[in-house]
């Protein structure tokens, strides 16, 4: 059977300064009912922008969408905008960074909630109020049946984080997108949070996307990781062979970020040098190789003139990247390259 979610060669493009930028180009996965892809990279490497992608939630007179996506069967690229406000929040849900931006200051939890159900079910009010009380406590919420008539102001922004997940959830959504979910909260909340997602993504059955710049937060709850830099997948596969044995010097250049893996607790973060490349300039070659420290050493030439494949390079045919390095040259280099696993 096919994988309930199906992106294939999507590329996402927009006019900037009067030119159109490719913020995605040429990206494919699969996402599993039950399963969890992590979606990682710097901002601006295009994991938001092709995820709103999915869900037609971009400035559709503005922007060129081209590629497939496929959810439960069916084709996402240019499916009318009727159709697409049906599978929006039943088919598929986000949730974004600022839970509290999302959330309407002068209504209650409880009202926003049953009016997020009534726009995909023909029910009473009370009905629909009786569903919001219990996602409400599914999602973590003490005393929900008291707390659906509190506003968002009166939550934590950790509690209105699970209010959004509660929202995003009441229509029963089969894959569930979650752009940077915790990074306005502070760590425990976090972890909690994430927590909650695995749960609820176990509990209904549900595939999940979640969308990070942080490879920590990867490896506790997701199945599968896909690594972008300026557009593109860059590596791709299984958690614990893309942590445990990362080929592309992008993704050691993460690791080497994590503050847990650069010296004693509260160290310094060690961002990558360099900046991504000027979206505006289509240069040729391997995206990375004005910040790559390898190249010169190992790959050679070819890396400012050819893009690589994303190809197999470690572990199993799951694990691809997309770097020039050859065979004895990625092992030298991932001898001393970080992992997390
Ligand atoms: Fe570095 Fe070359 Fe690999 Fe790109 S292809 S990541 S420049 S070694
Ligand atoms: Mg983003």
């Amino acid at each position: 059977t096919d994988p309930f979610v199906q992106v294939r060669d999507l590329t996402v493009r927009f006019p900037v300064a009067g030119s159109m930028v490719r913020a995605v180009q040429g990206l494919s996965y699969d996402v599993e009912l039950g399963r969890t892809l992590a979606i990682v990279g710097e901002s601006g490497s295009g994991k938001s922008a092709s995820s709103l992608a999915l869900l037609g939630l971009h400035d559709r007179r503005r922007s060129i969408i081209t590629g497939s996506v496929r959810i439960g069967g069916r084709e996402f690229i240019g499916m009318p905008e009727e159709q697409l406000r049906h599978h929006r929040g039943n088919t598929a849900a986000m949730i974004f960074q600022d839970p509290r931006a999302s959330l309407h200051p002068y209504l209650t939890v409880g009202y926003q909630i049953a009016e997020a159900y009534r726009l995909h079910h023909r029910t009473t009010r009370r009905a629909a109020r009786a569903h919001a009380v219990d996602m409400l406590g599914r999602v973590g919420i003490a005393n929900p049946a008291r707390r659906a008539g509190d506003f968002p102001h009166e939550f934590s922004g950790g509690m209105c984080q699970r209010v959004m997940i509660a929202m995003a959830l009441v229509n029963d959504p089969k894959l569930l997108i979650a752009d940077e979910p915790t990074t306005a909260l502070d760590v425990t909340v976090q972890a909690q949070i994430l927590g909650l997602i695995a749960g609820l993504r176990d509990e209904f059955g549900s595939a999940v996307i979640l969308i990070t710049h942080d490879l920590g937060v990867v490896t506790d709850v997701c199945d599968d990781v896909l690594v972008m830099y300026a557009g593109r997948s860059v590596e791709h596969g299984p958690v614990r062979s893309v942590l445990g044995s990362p080929t592309h010097p992008y993704t050691w250049g993460l690791l080497e970020s994590l503050p847990s893996l650069s010296g004693p607790a509260g160290g310094r973060l060690h961002p990558i040098p360099g900046a991504p490349p000027d979206p505006l300039e289509a240069l040729p070659g391997c995206p990375f190789h004005a910040r790559c420290e390898y190249h010169a050493r190992v790959a050679g030439d070819r890396c400012r003139t050819v893009l690589p494949d994303l190809a197999v390079r470690a572990g199993d045919g799951a694990h691809r990247s997309r770097c020039h390095l050859t065979a004895p040259a990625a092992v030298f280099a991932g001898e001393i390259a970080p992992r997390l696993i």
